[in-house]
């Protein structure tokens, strides 16, 4: 398909703006793509060819399906607005390769919609423009519902991009970032102007590529545990690790006692839970979790 007849375009969106007498719901954060380079770019660190299987998340008036049909083998794409369906039908009419479920991601039973629409054994990907209200516990809900794809590749927030890929003493480094990297090996790789999208949203955008991994980076004796050590650890950021840890398991564990387990391990409790690694908070969670309450045995 030639360039000037993609929907990604300025013209085209307005034309079929008028022609269907849509307007943009805020609520569902509609913000639409109008600029080909910037797609080919998103397709393009999505790894995607030919053979791939591609989901996608709010296809809008399709200016990312269309490219995701071009260049990938089949795409399935949820969209919550039901009067989007007439609009994708007709724009995406040209492609074989691609099928509309128009549900709410975050009620879709996904895994059973990929066992539905790709072969067993296709590599499959996922890569959307996110609607931006909702992009934590949708990428939450696609890393814990542990599919079988092999990346994520996501236009957000550029403040919440950074949050996800953050490293270890940054600003932006967080419970998030342990989150995302414990299930992802996580990547910005653009930054995209606010003038490619209709409407302009009021916050910058990035481009988030996540890489699934096969196993977690680190063994944890119980996840939940070690996820609210995390969330404990980074709840008052300017207090120190110590701090932070005894008022969330003061019922748990006596504060010498935590102090000698932090010890143990060599983490100084003065520190700020942004200057651990998440190998260190996994010694601590390890350490602390058969002390726990939570620990049954
Ligand atoms: N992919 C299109 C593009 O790049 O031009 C549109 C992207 S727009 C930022 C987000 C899209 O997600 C909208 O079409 C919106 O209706 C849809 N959406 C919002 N919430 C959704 C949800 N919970 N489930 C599925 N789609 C949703």
């Amino acid at each position: 398909m030639s360039e000037t007849k993609a929907i990604a375009t300025p013209n085209k969106t307005k034309e079929i703006l008028k022609k269907y007498g849509f307007s943009f719901k805020k609520s569902l954060g509609q913000n639409f793509l109008i600029d080909v380079n910037t797609l080919k770019n998103i397709i393009h660190h999505a790894g995607i060819d030919e053979k791939t299987g591609a989901i996608e998340i709010g296809p809008g008036m399709g200016a990312l399906t269309e490219q995701l049909a071009i260049h990938s083998n089949k795409v399935v794409a949820f969209e919550i607005d039901q009067r989007l369906v007439p609009i994708l039908k007709e724009t995406l009419g040209a492609y074989q390769n691609v099928d509309i479920v128009n549900q709410d991601i975050l009620e879709a039973d996904i895994m059973q919609v990929m066992k539905d629409h790709f072969s067993p054994g296709q590599d499959v990907k996922i890569v959307a423009n996110l609607p931006y209200y909702i992009t934590t516990p949708i990428l939450m809900k696609l890393l814990m519902d542990k599919l079988p794809v092999s990346s994520i590749t996501v236009m957000i927030q550029k403040e919440v991009a950074e949050r996800m890929a953050a490293v270890p003493n940054t600003k932006s480094y967080g419970s998030l970032s342990i989150a995302v990297q414990y299930y992802t090996e996580a990547r910005v790789v653009m930054t995209v102007p606010k003038t490619v999208f209709m409407p302009q949203p009021n916050v910058d955008s990035s481009v988030l590529h996540l890489e699934l991994r096969e196993k977690p980076p680190v063994i944890i004796d119980d996840e939940a545990f070690f996820f609210e050590l995390v969330q404990a650890s980074f709840a008052q950021r300017r207090k120190t690790l110590r701090n932070n840890l005894v008022r969330f398991f003061a019922d748990d564990i006596e504060k010498e006692k935590m102090e000698q387990l932090m010890q143990d391990i060599n983490i100084d409790g003065t520190r700020r839970g942004e200057s651990l690694t998440i190998e260190e908070f996994a010694s601590l969670a390890n350490q602390f979790f058969p002390h726990t309450k939570r620990n049954n045995n």
